[in-house]
């Protein structure tokens, strides 16, 4: 039997991204795009925008509903970014200025003083009122300069720990399969599947 599951995000990309991945693990799980209104993201942690996003899409579909939450979260900045990761240049900015004002607010700091991670969050919301967050983190650092083609956002200026290349310069495959993102998804899988197993 299907279980249909909204997933909080207007971002096609996205929902293919899960459906493949929670898809390969759980193949009665059908992620549906969530097309109702977007509430204000004013939590204060991953886990309350995700949470945030998800109790929306529950409300408002009746389905239980997925969001996810993520950004690069700097040691000596006390972890900023953090969850002001993809406007931290401004509400206008984009990845290119984002990473640039990054880089420049680190540039007087040498190699073993740049330690940073991702985090992806990721809020799992029953119709019950059930509700389950997992979270996900890729340690590494952060470069002094830019490369690689691939990814998206700070990818071009994080280091992952154990790689001596850029997340932008590793294969999108060799990414996907030890990200943030596919470290939290390991923790729902077992999630989600409690929940297939129940309807
Ligand atoms: P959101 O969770 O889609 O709102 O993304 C938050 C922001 O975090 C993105 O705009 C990116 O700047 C950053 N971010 C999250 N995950 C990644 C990643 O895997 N690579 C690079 N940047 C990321």
């Amino acid at each position: 039997m299907t279980v249909r599951v909204v997933l909080a995000t207007h971002n096609a990309h996205k929902v293919e991204e899960f459906q493949q991945i929670l898809g390969a693990s759980a193949p009665e799980l059908e992620i549906v795009a969530y097309d109702g209104p977007e509430p204000v993201e004013d939590g204060v942690t991953f886990a309350d925008n995700a949470l945030i996003k998800a109790r929306g899409a529950c409300a408002h579909t009746g389905l239980p509903a997925l969001a996810d939450d993520s950004g690069i979260c700097v040691d000596v900045m006390g972890g900023a970014p953090g969850i002001f990761s993809a406007r931290w240049a401004g509400h206008h900015a984009d990845a290119v200025a984002n990473r640039r004002l990054l880089l420049d607010q680190l540039s007087d700091l040498g190699e073993g003083k740049r330690g940073a991670h991702f985090t992806a969050t990721i809020a799992l919301v029953l119709p019950s009122g059930e509700e389950r967050v997992v979270e996900g983190l890729w340690p590494g650092v952060v470069a002094t300069t830019e490369s690689g083609e691939y990814g998206f956002g700070y990818d071009p200026i994080f280091i992952p720990a154990g790689h001596d290349v850029t997340a932008a310069e590793l294969d999108p495959a060799a990414k996907n399969a030890e990200s943030h993102r596919a470290r939290a998804f390991e923790r729902l899988i077992p999630a989600i599947r409690t929940l297939s197993n129940r309807e």
